[in-house]
C-alpha cells in the first residue's frame, strides 16, 4: 500500500515512521510512504502557504492553491486519480480500529495535514474525500495524526507484523482489551506469575485469558462492551 502525504513538516512524518516494524514493511516493499512538502506548491515568489481569514478572526489559514496543486501533482505523477484524499482534522470522524480497517483495501491513499487555524473550506468541500480526527483534542498540526493513521493501517497489512497472531489477539479486535501478559522471571521480587500460565494446560490458559479479558474490560473500559 502506498501513502502520499502533503504537509508543512514532512520530516516529522518521515522520522515517526522510520523505525521498527513500519521500516521493515517499507524495506519489504509492503508499504510505500512519500512525504511531500506543501511549500513546493506555495504561491508566488515567496511560496506563500497561508493568509488571513475573510470575515476576520484569529490566526492564519492554509490557502487552497498549494493543497489543490499538491494533490493534483501526486495524482498525476503516480497515475492514481481515484485514490482517497484524507484531511487530518479535529472536525473529522474519530479514528478507531474498526474505522481504520475500512481503508485496508486501498492501494493508494493521499493524506493532507493542516496547520495554524486549519485549511480553506474549499479544500474540504471540493478535494477531500474523508476527514479524519485522531481524537477529541487539538494539536498544532496534522503531521503526527498522519503518522498515526499510516501506522494503524500499515500494521494491518499482511506480512508487516512478524507474527500474524499478534493482530487477532489484540485489544479492540474483539471489542475487549487484551488479557494480562507476563514474561520471565517467574518470580520478580515477591511478585509471581499466575500459576495457570505455567500449567501447560492450553484449555485452562485460554479460559483464564478469556475471563481476564472480560474482567479487565468491565473494570477499565466498560465503554467497549
Ligand atoms: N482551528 C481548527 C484546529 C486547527 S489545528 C479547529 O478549531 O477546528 C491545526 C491542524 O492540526 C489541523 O488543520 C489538523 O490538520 C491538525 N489537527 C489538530 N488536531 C487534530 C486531531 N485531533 N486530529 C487530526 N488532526 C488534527
Amino acid at each position: 500500500m502506498n501513502f502520499y502525504t502533503l504537509s508543512l513538516f514532512p520530516d516529522l512524518i518521515t522520522s515517526a515512521l522510520n523505525e521498527g516494524i513500519i521500516k521493515k514493511g517499507i524495506n519489504k516493499d509492503l508499504i510505500g510512504i512519500s512525504n511531500y512538502d506543501l511549500r513546493t506548491f506555495g504561491v508566488g515568489k515567496h511560496k506563500q502557504l497561508d493568509d488571513t481569514g475573510y470575515g476576520g478572526g484569529p490566526g492564519m489559514i492554509l490557502k487552497p492553491e498549494p493543497i489543490f496543486e499538491g494533490v493534483e501533482f501526486i495524482k498525476k505523477h503516480y497515475n492514481i486519480n481515484n485514490a482517497p484524499v484524507i484531511l487530518m482534522t479535529p472536525q473529522g470522524k474519530v479514528l478507531d480500529q474498526n474505522y481504520a480497517k475500512t481503508f485496508i483495501d486501498y492501494k493508494n491513499i493521499i493524506i493532507i495535514s493542516g496547520r495554524y487555524e486549519g485549511v480553506d473550506e474549499r479544500v474540504v468541500s471540493n478535494l477531500v474525500t474523508h476527514e479524519i480526527s485522531i481524537g477529541n483534542y487539538i494539536l498544532s498540526g496534522g503531521e503526527i495524526p498522519t503518522a498515526i493513521f499510516i501506522e494503524v493501517i500499515s500494521r494491518m497489512i499482511p506480512g508487516v507484523l512478524g507474527n500474524k497472531d499478534s493482530l487477532s489477539e489484540e485489544t479492540f479486535n474483539t471489542n475487549q482489551i487484551k488479557y494480562p501478559v507476563y514474561t520471565k522471571p517467574q518470580k520478580f521480587r515477591e511478585l509471581e506469575v499466575p500459576n495457570v500460565l505455567l500449567s501447560g494446560n492450553h484449555q485452562e490458559i485460554a479460559k483464564w485469558r478469556s475471563d481476564q479479558s472480560k474482567i479487565k474490560t468491565t473494570s477499565k473500559r466498560p465503554d467497549l462492551i
